[in-house]
């Protein structure tokens, strides 16, 4: 007879939508016992709690956005913001998770006891906690990016990140003023035109934008979907299919593709704005998806109402009236909106990651993140990271990643549970071989065409995508290969 299974002590780092996904496969995998999911904040959500600015909705189509095998009645294409954030609590209610997750508990720092091979956490609240094994869940989208721009504590108005927006804002009778043109700027703008007397938007790089094929899907659409189940597998497997082919090729920088989206980009501009010089402002000369695409019918007309101004002139200060640009104007100002972005690279590092031998991850990563399959670290043993380094998509949806993350360290858990070993760590040369892979895949394609974005980090490595499409990851992540692992035994008293 087989062994009962030795209890493994796991905690998840993070529940936002990666780690109520990994919950629910520990759960799945009968490791719901021994599993504690860390929330520093008072609610699930990660990214989809915090963004809750006007017009905040995923630009993936919720078919794809959403847990393989946890459907739900969505209401059009691409779902707002609250309606991912129920469909998360949906989830964690559905499948009792709640009883699992500690909020407000930060976890301060994370080091590993080689010895008794497990980790010691530190809380925010002094309190200390063991696991055998820790999956950090944190999300890349989670540090708010600011510009390094002198003033910014000067604005005598209200000034926030886009990833903070006052639940109390009224804009009707102000001067708005937004920094930056991403896929954030471009939601909320069209979003709240109209109810600033003036709304500004300072660009520095347009992005291509391509039509945003938006559908609200009828009563009885909505009911085949939820009473049949092949008619929503469908759905997701179609829209799947068509990114991990039209869009990939653009990224991969196929010809055809690449002037196929400028074609489709050019026409929304001439579509949607008609003034000549506001036309070219907004034309980009990057290569479609160098910085990540985005979608939207309502960001070009709203560029060309009269109580908007595209401001392209440099940015020198921000002072206490406003925005001062380079040709020695100032845009006055009384709110103002950093809509710039994420810090993706250093997001783990508000903790202190402290593995085999003193390793710090900190310096470990400093030239950029690397992990093997995206997920484990040489040197860091039982330690995971869900949506680490290279397992961002540009053109798929990212849960599709996690979700083959999640079944690999479920993979990994089921070893360290047959008592085969008490820890294992990617050996230093598939480590490094997968970095390498990692790098000279990128090479042919299309952030190597030199534009900047928060793809890149300091040292223009792109550790945040995955150089493929995302069934070459799952394949490659669909079974936990213990051949490319060291592993060993816990040091016993008096060995
Ligand atoms: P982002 O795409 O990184 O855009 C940041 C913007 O700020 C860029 O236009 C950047 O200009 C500008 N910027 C930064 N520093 C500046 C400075 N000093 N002066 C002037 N402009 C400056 O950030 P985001 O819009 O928050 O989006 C980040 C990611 O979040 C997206 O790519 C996407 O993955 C995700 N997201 C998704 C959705 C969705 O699903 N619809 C919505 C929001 C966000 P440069 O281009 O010149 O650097």
């Amino acid at each position: 007879m087989a062994n009962p299974p030795i209890p493994v002590r796991v905690a998840v780092v993070g529940a936002g939508f990666s780690g109520i996904a990994m919950a629910l496969r520990l759960k799945r995998a009968g490791l719901a016992d021994t599993m504690t999911i860390l929330e520093a904040a008072e609610d699930i959500g990660g990214t989809w709690r915090e963004n809750t600015y006007p017009g905040c909705a995923c630009d993936v189509p919720s078919h794809l956005y959403s847990l393989s095998d946890e459907p739900y009645d969505w209401p059009r294409l691409y779902a707002h913001q609250p309606v991912i954030q129920a469909y998360l609590h949906h989830i964690v209610e559905s499948h009792d998770l709640g009883r699992h997750i500690r909020f407000s508990t930060r976890v301060l720092s994370q080091t590993w006891d080689h010895a008794q091979a497990h980790w010691d956490l530190l809380l925010e609240d002094g309190e200390t906690m063991q696991a055998e094994v820790v999956i950090n869940a944190v999300g890349p989208l989670s540090t708010p990016a600011f510009p390094d721009l002198p003033g910014q504590d000067t604005f005598a108005g209200r000034s926030f990140h886009s990833s903070a927006w006052p639940a109390d804002l009224d804009l009707h009778g102000t001067r708005f003023g937004i920094i930056g043109t991403g896929a954030s700027a471009l939601q909320i703008v069209p979003a709240i035109a109209g109810q600033p007397d003036h709304l500004t938007v300072f660009q520095r790089t347009p992005a291509w934008v391509l039509p945003r094929p938006e559908y609200t899907f009828s009563r009885a659409e909505r009911w085949l979907l939820r009473n049949v189940p092949a008619a929503g597998k469908a759905l997701r497997q179609g829209i799947n299919a068509a990114v991990e082919h039209l869009v990939w090729r653009v990224l991969a920088m196929g010809e055809d593709a690449q002037a196929r989206a400028v074609a489709s980009g050019m026409w929304n501009i001439r579509h949607g704005i008609s003034d000549p010089a506001l036309r070219e402002a907004v034309t980009p000369t990057l290569a479609p998806g160098c910085k990540r695409l985005m979608f939207s019918n309502t960001w070009y007309p709203t560029l060309e109402r009269d109580d908007v101004t595209l401001e392209t002139t440099a940015i020198e200060a921000v002072t206490a009236e406003g925005v001062r640009l380079a040709d020695g104007r100032t845009a006055q100002l009384d709110v103002l909106v950093y809509g710039t972005g994420f810090d993706a690279h250093h997001f783990w590092f508000p903790m202190e990651i402290v593995g085999q031998d003193g390793r710090r991850l900190r310096e470990e990563w400093a030239d950029g993140g690397k992990a093997y399959m995206g997920t484990t670290v040489t040197g860091f043993p039982n330690l995971f990271f869900l949506l680490g380094p290279n397992t961002g998509t540009g053109h798929n949806s990212v849960m599709l990643m996690a979700e083959a993350q999640a079944d690999y360290i479920i993979g990994a858990l089921r070893f360290l549970q047959e008592g085969a070993a008490a820890w294992l760590m990617p050996t230093a040369r598939a480590y490094q071989a997968f970095a390498d892979e990692m790098a000279a895949r990128h090479d042919d394609l299309v952030w190597a065409t030199g534009c900047g974005s928060w793809y890149l980090s300091d040292s223009g490595v792109n550790d945040t995508i995955y150089p493929g499409q995302v069934r070459d990851f799952r394949r490659r992540l669909g079974r936990f290969d213990i051949e490319a692992y060291t592993s060993g035994q816990r040091v016993t008293a008096g060995a």
